[in-house]
C-alpha cells in the first residue's frame, strides 16, 4: 500500500467530524503542518509519549489495543493536567504497510478518539520497528492546568481506581500463565480519567498519572513539590483479579507496577465531603491512600504500623535491570 493510501485510510477512520475543536483545526492532514485556532481564553496544553513493539506493550497484542492504548497514554497525561482533549498528531513507523493491521489499530484508535472527543491533525509514516508516537494537545482555562508542584503537608493523598490490575495481567504471562480477559483488559485498554482531572481543577492541590508504578509516580510529584508522604497499605483498594493474592504480594505490584493510568493527586484534608461528592458524580472510586509529610520521602506502613518498602520500584527506561 503507498504511503498516501495509508494515511488516506487514517484519515478515513479517525478524523471525526464532531470532534469539539475539529473547527478549530483550520489545516489538517494534507498540508505541511497543521493549522490551529487558539481559542482567546485557554492554555495549550501539550504532550507526546511513544509505544514500543516489546517495550510499552508485549508483541501478541491485538492491533485495536496498540491503537487504544497509544492514544491512552496520551489522554491520561492531558487528564493528570486537567486539560480538554483538543487535537492529536501521529507519527507511525511501521514493519510493512499491511492493509489488516492498519485498519484494526485504526479502528482501536478511533474508537477512543471519538468518546475523548480528539481530533487527528496530522502525522507521519515511516517504514522500520513497530513503534507509534502520539502527540496530544488539549486546553485549560488560564492558570487552572494541575500540575505536580503544589502539594502540601498535611493534604490527603488520593488514587482513582484500583491501580495494580495492569501489572498483575504482565506479571501473569511473563510467567507463563494466560490473564483472563478482564485482566487482559487493564493491561490493553487503560482508560483515561479524563472527566476526573477535568474535575480536580479547583480542587486537588497537585496531580500525576500514573504509568511507571505508584512509587515511582508519587515520588515523582513529591519531588517536584519538595514534600514527603505516608502511605497507609491497608488503604490501598484491591482489584478484584488480586483478591487470592497475599497482601505483600499484591502490595509490590500495586506500588511498582505500571500501566494503569489512573490519577494519583493530594487535595486539601477538609476536602473529603467534596471529595466524595465528586466520586459520586464521576462513578469513580476515590481512595485516600495516605498523607503528605514536610519530612521529605515515600514511606509504606504496614497494618502493624512498621514501614514497607517492595524491591522494585518502578519501571525505569534504561536502567541494566529495567526497574527502579
Ligand atoms: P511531509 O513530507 O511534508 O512531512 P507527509 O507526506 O509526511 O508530509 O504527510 C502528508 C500529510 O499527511 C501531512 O499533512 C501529515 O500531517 C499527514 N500525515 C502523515 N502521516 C500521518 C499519520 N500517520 N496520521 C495522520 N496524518 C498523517
Ligand atoms: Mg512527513
Amino acid at each position: 500500500m503507498p504511503e498516501f493510501e495509508l494515511i488516506k485510510r487514517l484519515q478515513a477512520a479517525i478524523c471525526s467530524e464532531s470532534a469539539p475543536y475539529q473547527a478549530r483545526c483550520i489545516l489538517g492532514i494534507g498540508d505541511d503542518a497543521a493549522l490551529m485556532d487558539m481559542p482567546a481564553d485557554r492554555q495549550l496544553v501539550a504532550c507526546t509519549d511513544s509505544l514500543v513493539a516489546g517495550v510499552h506493550f508485549p508483541p501478541d497484542t491485538p492491533p485495536a489495543a496498540v491503537g487504544h492504548k497509544a492514544l491512552a497514554v496520551n489522554l491520561s497525561d492531558l487528564a493528570a493536567m486537567g486539560a480538554e482533549p483538543a487535537w492529536f498528531l501521529l507519527a507511525l513507523t511501521l514493519p510493512a504497510a499491511d492493509a489488516g493491521w492498519l485498519d484494526e489499530f485504526a479502528q482501536g484508535m478511533a474508537r477512543l478518539a471519538g468518546d475523548a472527543g480528539i481530533f487527528l491533525a496530522g502525522g507521519d509514516v515511516t517504514s522500520g520497528p513497530l513503534n507509534i508516537c502520539v502527540t496530544a494537545m488539549g486546553l485549560v482555562e488560564p492558570g487552572q492546568a494541575l500540575t505536580r508542584s503544589g502539594a502540601r503537608p498535611g493534604n490527603l493523598v488520593v488514587v482513582s481506581g484500583r491501580p495494580g490490575a495492569a501489572a498483575h495481567a504482565l506479571h501473569l504471562m511473563l510467567s507463563g500463565e494466560q490473564p483472563d480477559a478482564t485482566e487482559r483488559a487493564a493491561l490493553d485498554y487503560p482508560v483515561p480519567r479524563l472527566a476526573l482531572g477535568r474535575a480536580l481543577r479547583g480542587l486537588a492541590t497537585s496531580c500525576i498519572d500514573l504509568s511507571d508504578g505508584l512509587l515511582a509516580d508519587l515520588g515523582h510529584l513529591l519531588e517536584r513539590a519538595g514534600v514527603g508522604a505516608l502511605l497507609e497499605l491497608q488503604n490501598l483498594p484491591c482489584p478484584a483479579s488480586m483478591s487470592s493474592l497475599s497482601p505483600r504480594e499484591r502490595w509490590s505490584l500495586q506500588l511498582s507496577g505500571g500501566d494503569d493510568y489512573e490519577l494519583c493527586f493530594t487535595v486539601p484534608p477538609g476536602e473529603r465531603a467534596r471529595l466524595d461528592g465528586l466520586a459520586q458524580s464521576c462513578g469513580i472510586e476515590l481512595t485516600v491512600i495516605g498523607e503528605i509529610t514536610s519530612e521529605r520521602g515515600l514511606v509504606a506502613r504496614q497494618p502493624d504500623g512498621s514501614a514497607w518498602r517492595p524491591r522494585k520500584s518502578g519501571y525505569e527506561h534504561f536502567r541494566e535491570d529495567g526497574v527502579g
